[in-house]
């Protein structure tokens, strides 16, 4: 089936895969340079690939060379062993990724109660798409920036009441950030850390940047997003 999803440009060097709820799939980023390119989370599983790699041929560009996760949650990263190019984490999130990968080859239960954990899951699932799970290729232990030709990606370690592991890729040329589900409560209580949230809002607010993208919604304005989450 074809993804009913189509890429959209934000801006000179930066692209948009959009989120797809009934599948639970988060916005995908995507920045070009001119010797790299660079995108953001891998996706929720290798179908999720396909139809983003599929969207950004159409568009005449090329597939990543590099994929940054923001955090280890499934629908971010069980797209992972599709991924092509190297695939950047932080070490936290690697972690996560490889104690996933040993329980589900220790548990055969295991693979079953994650795909019937919820509708959406078993949706993108349908059909047979197989369930990988597999650690990056590389660890980032610090910011980091990446020259990709004529632009930057930043990539920034944050607090976050989602997750302990979050990162954010923010684009300085094209004053974009995209931020992954850094600002939400922690699943699957959503309790809300509000002390992270503080810090985290900070830490945006002191971002150059016109445009967020989150995990799972449409791009947001600067001020309209801080507004949002920490009035
Ligand atoms: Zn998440």
């Amino acid at each position: 089936m074809i993804s009913r999803q189509k890429l959209k440009r934000l801006t000179e060097h930066t692209w948009l895969f959009p989120f797809d709820s009934p599948k639970d799939r988060p916005n995908l980023g995507y920045i070009c340079g001119k010797s790299m390119s660079l995108a953001v989370d891998a996706g929720h599983s290798s179908s999720h690939v396909k139809d983003f790699y599929a969207a950004l041929e159409k568009e005449g560009l090329a597939l990543p060379d590099l994929t940054v996760i923001t955090h280890w949650h499934w629908d971010h990263t069980f797209g992972m062993h599709a991924a092509h190019g190297r695939t950047l984490l932080r070490p936290e999130t690697n972690q996560k990724l490889q104690q996933l990968q040993a329980e589900n080859a220790e548990d055969p239960s295991w693979k079953t109660r994650f795909l019937t954990s919820d509708p959406s899951v078993r949706e993108e699932y349908s059909g047979g798409v197989p369930l990988v799970i597999v650690p990056g290729d590389e660890e980032i232990c610090g910011d980091r920036d990446i020259d990709l030709g004529g632009v930057t990606a930043r990539i920034l370690y944050t607090d976050s009441p989602h997750t302990d592991d979050a990162l954010m890729v923010h684009v300085p040329e094209d004053r974009v950030l995209f931020i992954g589900d850094a600002q939400l409560g922690e699943f699957p209580s959503w309790r809300m850390d509000f002390d992270k949230l503080a810090l985290l809002a900070e830490k945006i607010r002191g971002i150059d940047a016109e445009i967020i993208v989150d995990g799972h919604w449409r791009p947001y304005g600067k001020d309209e997003f801080l507004g949002e989450i920490y009035p």
